[in-house]
């Protein structure tokens, strides 16, 4: 608790609370997760955001303020929607036993960007890009199951451009109408 609002007091952040209640955290997880889900902020002394094997996901205060320090309290709050939903993305593979190919991360990150675009919620994803682009690394780390965070920034803002400029990039629609329709069927929606 101490380290995040030292954190806060030094560069004036909005507090990790009131970011995660504009993010409604907890109506996305009604929404999206399994029953029996649950969301909670904790102090872990790294910025991080995690699901657990039973049934918690944790967003950690640091990365909040992470997120806040470098979106802006407005826009932390829509990547931190994207953030959420890439965590109940594992508890659907997990507990509704959803089938995926490839790298969980990038299938996670994939469902998180299907169900935000088709709820209309661009500024999530592209906050989400943004955040992934400022902080990240292009350099895959092979001791790290997450891709580079620029490839996870490209695979989110294609099919965000896919989704909002569709005659603008047709190819970049292709895929994302192929990965929601894909995510659709996985689903049962
Ligand atoms: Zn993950």
């Amino acid at each position: 608790m101490i380290a995040a609002i030292v954190l806060a007091a030094l560069f004036h952040l909005t507090p990790a609370p009131d970011i995660a209640r504009a993010a409604d955290l907890h109506g996305l997880v009604n929404e999206y997760a399994p029953p029996g889900v649950t969301v909670r902020l904790a102090n872990c002394g790294v910025p991080n955001a995690f699901y657990d094997l039973n049934g918690h996901i944790t967003v950690c205060n640091e990365l909040i303020m992470v997120m806040e320090h470098t979106l802006g309290p407005d826009s932390a709050a829509q990547a931190l929607r994207f953030i959420v939903l890439h965590e109940i993305g594992h508890a659907v593979f997990a507990i509704d036993d959803v089938p995926f190919t490839g790298n969980e991360e990038l299938a996670a990150d994939e469902y998180a960007t299907v169900m935000l675009l088709e709820a209309g919620e661009s500024e999530a994803t592209l906050a989400a890009a943004d955040l992934f682009a400022k902080i990240g690394s292009a350099v895959d780390d092979p001791t790290d199951p997450h891709p580079s965070e620029w490839r996870r920034a490209m695979v989110i803002l294609s099919y965000t451009e896919g989704a909002i400029h569709p005659g603008e990039y047709p190819a970049d629609f292709e895929a994302f109408y192929r990965a929601a329709s894909a995510w659709n069927r996985l689903l049962g929606r």
